[in-house]
Formats: structure tokens, C-alpha cells, sequence
């Protein structure tokens, strides 16, 4: 594979952005290789400066569940552009996103949107906090919630494939109102809550957890922690930012039939462009400035681009429900072909799947917690990316990263890839 073009695009890079990259994982440094630099992409794939083409798993993280460049998104953001950019000021496209995003999930009664999937979680808790009158969170040990100060304690993601899951600048202030609990172990959340007795304002939580890989809850997790969280007067965040529109068009609360008090949505939402929002429970969001006092602003929040792009992209969901079973179909079939080759190979690994969401764990012991996850074998998994993208399967650069599906890939796609799985296994010996 020729990489000439991307290597020189990395070094001039670095003189100018900190690691040369906007973003750490993309930077490749866990699977030991310079990043790739990417010139366009397009339905299941993407090519890079030097002319390479991959079938993409990476999908810009999440957000391009129909495929990249989807030509009604594309024609939608194009004709937006021509009515201008920005205007800082309201517009009917936000109030119609607004409805599309009630309309699918009906926790939400209203919804302020936002950038990133930072923001909307950030200002959740802030929210939360507001209406609790406490001030501690608690989170789940290698959970993503973006890179707000409050979020990176024991982070998940590139923290957590950096091995720098608690980051410095963070002050101790701060990390200490962030209680972390230990995902699928309702016990740990029970005891932090005892220990913290009438401090506790939320509890944010990935229901289908991206950012250690793929984690699945256990039965029941989910549902105890809305018992747990009405019991207590807790204000019950379900950070949506992947499972949004991805796991079901409601997300993993039409999945798994709990609602949360508050949801934080991004990825999916901008339909490839920048934003995120937040919402759930009126008496909640009403506290939210102008109606209330939580502060909460943003000069490009609205985005008439960002908001043709997300809107275009939820209206197509919402009407393909089948979209969701055919993306579960294709998750599977990767799942068994990888969990079969592998053993055929005598090589142990553990799949974790969910609709169209997978990881491929070098472990043979179950992984549902963020010990199990890091007790697996990370020089194994860069063997194998390594000799994934050798063969054009771009998948995501680290063991704690969920491979994305859409509805742009097609049954050669993915026999290609189990293909390529099955030469990458080989060489692991
Ligand atoms: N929450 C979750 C669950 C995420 O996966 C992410 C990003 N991967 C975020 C929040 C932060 O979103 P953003 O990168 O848009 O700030």
C-alpha cells in the first residue's frame, strides 16, 4: 500500500497541529503507523491522498449510517447554502428538527440544540445539577462523554486507548465531583450513591457502551438504574451520542423501553456536519436560559447547513424502520463469520454485537466491564488492524472503538471483509 502522499501530509501536519490531528485517535499512534489522510469518501467507502480505497468501519465514527456523501443529504445541505450560512437567529429549521427529534424519542418534551456531543453532555449535567440542587455525577469507569473537564475520569475512547483515561488540567475540584461506578454492577452504583447521600445530581451512562469498544448491558442494568435513580431523585442520563437513530430510530431507550430524564444525542443527528443537542423532561428543560436560569449558548448552534443535513438524514430514518434489521443482519453476519474463522484458527477472541455496532476483542473471556475490556490483548489487535487495512478495511485505530455499519454496505463488502479477516488471522500466528 502506498503511503507516500499521506506521510508527507503527516509530518507538515504536526508542525502545525498538535500531534498533527484534530482529534487523538485519529492519529493512529496505538496501532503503531502514521494516520492516513482522507480525500473523499463515498456510500461504504473512503480513499485516501495517496489513491488507496477502503471499505470504511469508521464511518466518521457514527454519524454516516446511510452511507457516505448520501446524495438527498448532499443535495439538502447544497440547497440550504444558497439561502446563506448563518444568521444567528432563529429559523423554521430548527423547529422542525426540534419536532423530528420529539417525534422519535419520546422522552424528550424539549430540546435545545447544540455543536458536539460534548456540548449537549456538558450542559446536561449543568442542567441537572440546576434542578437537583447537587452537585456530584456519577459515570461509568472507560465511559465517553466528550472531553468536558467533568467527563475525564476514568474516560473511555482515545483517553482510554492513550492510556491517559483521567487527564491533567482537570482540576482536582472538579474530578472530585465525578463519582465513577462500574458498568453492568448495579452494587457500585448503589454504594457510591449510600456513600454520597443526597449529593448525587445524575448518573450519565452509555446504555449500549461505544467508547471501551462495544459493550452490551446485562439484563435488567438499565432498568435498575431507572428504579435506582427514582428511588433517589436522580436525574437518569442516557448519553445517546452513538445509540441515537443507530440502534433503533429512538435510540437505545425504544431498544431496551426506558426513558430516561435526559438525553444527549449527537453523531447522527448533523447528518455528517457538526452537532449535538440535549433534551428529556419538560419541568428539567425548562430551566434552561432564556426560559430559565442555566446558562447555555451558542453563536452556530442551529446551523441552518448542520440542520438540513441532520434533519434530511432523521426523516429517511424514520421512515425505513426495515433500515434497522437489515444493519442488525449485516452486524451478525460479521459477527459469526469472525467468531467462526477464529476459531477455526484456534485464535481467542470475543465479538461483541448490536445492531450495527461490533468490536472484535483479542480475549477468550467475556468483556462486559472496563476490566474485562483492558485485560485484552492490544498488540494482537494492532497485528490485526494493521493487517486489516493492508487489505483496504479501514476499521477503527484501537481495541476501544466500535466498528460502525451502514446501510451503504453491501453483501460484497462484508464478504470481502470476512475475507480479509481470514488472511489477517492467519498472520497472527
Ligand atoms: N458521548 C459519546 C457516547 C460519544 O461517543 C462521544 C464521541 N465519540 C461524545 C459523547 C462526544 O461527542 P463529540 O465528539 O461530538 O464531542
Amino acid at each position: 500500500m502506498k503511503t507516500i502522499k499521506s506521510t508527507f501530509l503527516f509530518s507538515k501536519a504536526q508542525q502545525h497541529i498538535p500531534g498533527g490531528v484534530n482529534s487523538p485517535v485519529r492519529a493512529f499512534k496505538s496501532v503503531g503507523r502514521n494516520p492516513l489522510f482522507i480525500s473523499k469518501a463515498n456510500g461504504a467507502y473512503i480513499f485516501d491522498a495517496d489513491g488507496n480505497k477502503f471499505i470504511d468501519y469508521v464511518m466518521s465514527w457514527g454519524p454516516m449510517i446511510l452511507g457516505h456523501a448520501h446524495r438527498e443529504v448532499l443535495s439538502t445541505i447544497s440547497k440550504a447554502m444558497k439561502n446563506g450560512t448563518s444568521y444567528g437567529a432563529p429559523t423554521e429549521l430548527e423547529m422542525q428538527m426540534a419536532e423530528q427529534i420529539k417525534k422519535m424519542f419520546p422522552s424528550i418534551e424539549l430540546v435545545r440544540m447544540v455543536n458536539s456531543g460534548t456540548e449537549a453532555t456538558m450542559s446536561a449535567i449543568r442542567v441537572a445539577r440546576a434542578f437537583t440542587k447537587k452537585n456530584k455525577i456519577i459515570k461509568f469507569e472507560g465511559c465517553y462523554h466528550g472531553h468536558g473537564d467533568s467527563f475525564l475520569v476514568k474516560a473511555g475512547s482515545g483517553a482510554l486507548t492513550f492510556g491517559v483515561p483521567s487527564s491533567p488540567g482537570v482540576p482536582t475540584e472538579i474530578a472530585s465531583l465525578t463519582l465513577n461506578a462500574t458498568y453492568n454492577n448495579i452494587q457500585s452504583v448503589e454504594k457510591l450513591i449510600r456513600e454520597n447521600k443526597n449529593d448525587v445530581a445524575a448518573i450519565i451512562v452509555e446504555p449500549i457502551v461505544g467508547n471501551m469498544g462495544v459493550l452490551l448491558p446485562k439484563q435488567n442494568f438499565l432498568k435498575q438504574l431507572r428504579t435506582l435513580c427514582d428511588k433517589e431523585k436522580i436525574v437518569l442520563i442516557f448519553d445517546e451520542v452513538i445509540t441515537g437513530f443507530r440502534l433503533a430510530q429512538g435510540g437505545a431507550q425504544e431498544y431496551f423501553n426506558i426513558k430516561a430524564d435526559l438525553t444527549t444525542l449527537g453523531k447522527i443527528i448533523g447528518g455528517g456536519l457538526p452537532v449535538g443537542a440535549y433534551g428529556g423532561r419538560k419541568e428539567i428543560m425548562e430551566l434552561v436560559a432564556p426560559l430559565g436560569p442555566v446558562y447555555q449558548a451558542g453563536t452556530l448552534s442551529g446551523n441552518p447547513l448542520a440542520m438540513s443535513a441532520g434533519l434530511t438524514l432523521l426523516r429517511i430514518l424514520s421512515k425505513k424502520k426495515i433500515l434497522y434489521k437489515e444493519l442488525e443482519k449485516k452486524g451478525k453476519f460479521l459477527a459469526e463469520n469472525f467468531r467462526a474463522i477464529a476459531k477455526e484458527k484456534g485464535i481467542p477472541i470475543t465479538v461483541n454485537h448490536i445492531g450495527s455496532v461490533l468490536t472484535v476483542f483479542f480475549t477468550e473471556q467475556e468483556v462486559y466491564d472496563y476490566h474485562t475490556a483492558v485485560s485484552c490483548d492490544t498488540k494482537t489487535f494492532t497485528k490485526y488492524f494493521n493487517a486489516m487495512l493492508e487489505q483496504g478495511i479501514y476499521l477503527p485505530p484501537s481495541q476501544f472503538e466500535a466498528m460502525f455499519l451502514s446501510a451503504a454496505h453491501t453483501h460484497s463488502d462484508l464478504e470481502k471483509t470476512v475475507a480479509a479477516f481470514r488472511k489477517a488471522l492467519s498472520k497472527l500466528h
